[in-house]
């Protein structure tokens, strides 16, 4: 195989460019990190779960009409994405309190809100991706108010979305953060959700045990976190067949 072009290396992805222009190939690692990388491990197989539930959000959100940049998973642990520029922002939407939220505002983790409340942070890792204001998300130049009013339409969506879904199987979806990319049609721009979902970029709590199963399990040590993604992978039907234990049958 001709060597690819290396575009990025983040800490759970690696992005190289495409078969085609405007295209991207996009690399699960099994790498994972937590705290602003000062929690570091590989763990074996998460790459290619993510793989494939990102796959199955993604695709979900482009048949209901909401735009990603998802084309094709393309193996285990790569898929074809459309190539966009990254508004600097991670779009973070909360329906039960937990993480960075409890501890500012000192509201138990699992209180439920009382609507779905979207906040955003400055994507840069030296200085911790810091919760920021629409004020200067409009002063910093880093979305526009048509940006903004778009951005929160599509945030709602895929919590919408996601939490139908989750709730189908037993789970919750506590809250999530999406990345948000620009594409260029001609002289026209749209925003699409980009990056990965995945239990890396969510929280999602067993309805009944509240049992986490989701990055919390690395980065609080509550356990193994290949089968807390498998749970999900398994609930969704997304697992590959041979992982897929057949039913029992009792006379
Ligand atoms: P918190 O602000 O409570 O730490 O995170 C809120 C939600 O956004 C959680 O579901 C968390 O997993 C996700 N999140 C926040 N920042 C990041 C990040 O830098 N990377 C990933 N993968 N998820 C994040």
């Amino acid at each position: 195989m001709a060597r690819r072009k290396k575009i990025y290396e983040g800490k759970a992805k690696i992005l190289y460019e495409g078969p085609e222009p405007g295209t991207i190939v996009q690399y699960f690692k099994d790498d994972a990190t937590a705290f602003n990388a000062e929690k570091k491990d590989v763990i074996d197989g998460k790459g290619v779960l993510n793989n494939r539930l990102s796959e199955y959000f993604m695709n979900g959100l482009n048949q209901i009409g909401v735009p990603t940049h998802f084309i094709r998973r393309l193996n285990m642990r790569e898929q074809l994405v459309r190539s966009c520029e990254i508004v600097p922002l991670e779009v973070i939407v909360r329906n039960y309190a937990a993480g960075s939220m409890s501890k500012r505002l000192g509201i138990a983790e699992g209180t439920q809100l009382p609507r779905p409340i979207v906040e955003y942070c400055y994507k840069d890792d030296s200085l911790g991706d810091p919760l920021v204001t629409e004020e200067h998300i409009a002063a910093f130049g880093w979305a526009s108010q048509q940006d903004m009013d778009d951005i929160l339409s599509l945030a709602l969506r895929v919590n919408d979305f996601m939490s139908g879904i989750m709730l189908a199987v037993g789970i919750r979806l506590v809250d999530f953060k999406i990345e948000i990319g620009r594409v260029f049609e001609g002289d026209y721009q749209r925003l699409i959700v980009a990056d990965e979902i995945s239990p890396d970029s969510c929280r999602l709590w067993d309805i009944e045990s509240g049992q986490k199963l989701d990055k919390d399990v690395f980065r609080r040590d509550l356990g193994n976190l290949t089968d807390a993604y498998s749970e999900v992978a398994r609930r969704l039907g997304v697992l590959p067949k041979s992982n897929v234990t057949k039913p029992t049958l009792i006379n």
